[in-house]
């Protein structure tokens, strides 16, 4: 047995990943359940490291060193279970299965517990950013218990992308935390391509600004607070004219955002544990609604909008206004997203440290930001912190935009815009910081219709009033 680590399933992640390891001097066993694929890659990128191929998956396990590693890289799902079930078969006690796909991370507690049954240990981990990424440094988020990570991490430490020197991975929590958080990640990216979005839109009806000159408005948003990746981006593709039409490729992409699941998974998780990540569900539900055929069809041109023309008189302080907002229902969306991972953690007893989570989020991945810089700081100065949103600099940061924010929603909203994301997620800091909500009157409800029982702010104990009665209170015991 010659290779450090193996990896099975060589389509574009996987083999981008192979290439990857071997590029950081590390002999890598390559296998694929149809023997082409790792043909392909032997012929096409062989000479660039040290790749030990095999045919069977006996062959493949037989080539690592032990105790093993070997990185499963195939269709998440049922394809996963079975290159497990193969894997597990050939391996030894004390051998690692890395499963680096899309897992959805009740999976992957499930397949940790039958394999640790058997001595193995298994290691769901999520990594982000794509194939580019696979091959020069992806951000990786291993779960798995402490002492797979003692032998795993180095590896993938190595191959992970660096920012300042520092890699992005680190040991997330045990079993499914790693790919838990590798979802967040995904929904908050989710709420970040939305808000991103809202703010083209409001740029382009607000000001009527075309697609070129709002890639530059993006462009210069860039070397700010709201430097990151998916800004990056957004200029690129604003400023890029359909080759068929010579019109502003934007205008030219059908307006129906598709998913793959990892946003509606993290709402529903969301759901389960009882968090409002109110950022991420309109995020979602957005791109529901852009598919939403039918019911665009009935509405379009039937809804009357009773609005005017939106003129804008100071073009300058309006892009202002909205880069304001965006910054501000930005750190919203991250700030519930990682009001979600603090709930896991404590729900599977995970003991997930968040200030490290943005910290390897700052390269590699689709949600690489300047601004993580300040929640690893804001984690750092308070490990507990209740709410991102109340630590000092954010509270400065989102207060500064305050006022921006409340105009640029109330003109959406008189202009007949639709910002879901950034209305909600104005809604949500307004409600999270009230004094008093609304509440009272919905649990008063509840006990009207159905006994459900209410708390007093002014006496301890559980109360119901008699509705149906004298309207008496009773305490109940
Ligand atoms: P695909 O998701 O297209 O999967 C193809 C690979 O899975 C092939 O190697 C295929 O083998 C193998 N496979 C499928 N079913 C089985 C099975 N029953 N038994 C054995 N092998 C099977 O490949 P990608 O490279 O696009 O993605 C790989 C993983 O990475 C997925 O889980 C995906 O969700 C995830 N991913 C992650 C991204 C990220 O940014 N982190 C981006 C894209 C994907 P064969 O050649 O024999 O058909």
């Amino acid at each position: 047995a010659t290779a450090d680590v193996g990896v099975t399933g060589l389509a574009v992640m996987g083999a981008n990943l192979a290439r990857n390891l071997a590029r950081h001097d590390h002999t890598v066993a390559v296998h694929n359940r149809t023997y082409a694929r790792t043909e392909k890659l032997m012929s096409e990128y062989g000479d660039e490291g040290e790749f030990v191929p095999s045919e069977s998956v006996a062959d493949f396990v037989a080539s690592l060193k032990k105790p093993r590693v070997a990185i499963i890289m195939v269709k998440a799902g049922a394809g996963t279970d079975a290159v497990i079930e193969e894997l597990a078969a050939e391996m030894e006690p004390g051998d690692i299965i890395v499963d680096a796909g899309n897992a959805h991370f009740p999976d992957t507690i499930r397949r940790e517990k039958a394999l640790r049954e058997k001595d193995l240990h298994f290691v769901g981990t999520g990594v982000s950013g794509g194939e580019e990424g696979a091959l020069n440094g992806p951000s990786i988020m291993p779960g798995g218990t402490a002492e797979s990570y003692e032998r795993l991490g180095p590896i993938l430490e190595d191959i992970s992308a660096k920012v300042d020197g520092v890699p992005c991975c680190t040991h997330v929590g045990t079993d499914g935390a790693g790919h838990f958080v590798k979802m967040v990640h995904n929904g908050i990216e989710y709420a970040d391509m939305q808000l991103i979005a809202e703010a083209y839109d409001l740029l382009r009806k607000g000001l009527g600004a075309s697609a070129a000159e709002i890639a530059e408005i993006f462009s210069n948003w860039n070397t700010g607070d709201l430097e990151s990746y998916l800004i990056e981006i957004t200029a690129e593709v604003l400023a890029h004219v359909d080759e068929r039409t010579g019109t502003a490729f934007v205008d030219v992409v059908l307006d129906q955002a598709e998913q793959k699941g990892t946003g509606r998974w993290t709402v529903q998780n969301g759901l389960d544990l009882g968090v409002p990540i109110t950022g991420i569900a309109e995020a979602t539900f957005a791109r529901s609604l852009s598919g939403s055929v039918p019911q665009r069809e009935a509405a379009h041109g039937t809804l009357p909008a009773h609005t005017a023309e939106w003129s804008v008189q100071d073009r300058e302080s309006f892009v202002e206004d909205v880069r304001k907002a965006l910054y501000a229902s930005k750190v919203v969306a991250y700030s519930q997203g990682f009001d979600q991972i603090a709930a896991a953690s404590a729900e599977h007893g995970w003991d997930i440290d968040r200030g490290a989570m943005a910290r390897i989020w700052r390269g590699g991945c689709i949600i690489r930001a300047r601004f993580l810089d300040r929640i690893t700081e804001a984690y750092e100065r308070t490990p507990g912190l209740p709410l991102l949103l109340a630590d000092p600099y954010f509270t400065d940061a989102v207060g500064n935009g305050l006022e921006s924010w409340r105009r640029v929603v109330a003109g959406a909203a008189q202009n007949g815009v639709p910002t879901p994301a950034f209305s909600s997620s104005l809604a949500y800091y307004d409600a999270v910081r009230a004094e008093r909500l609304p509440a009272a009157l919905v649990q008063a409800q509840r006990d009207y219709f159905g006994a459900h029982t209410y708390h007093r702010v002014d006496a301890e104990g559980t109360f119901h009033t008699l509705w149906s009665q004298d309207r008496s209170e009773e305490k109940q015991d």
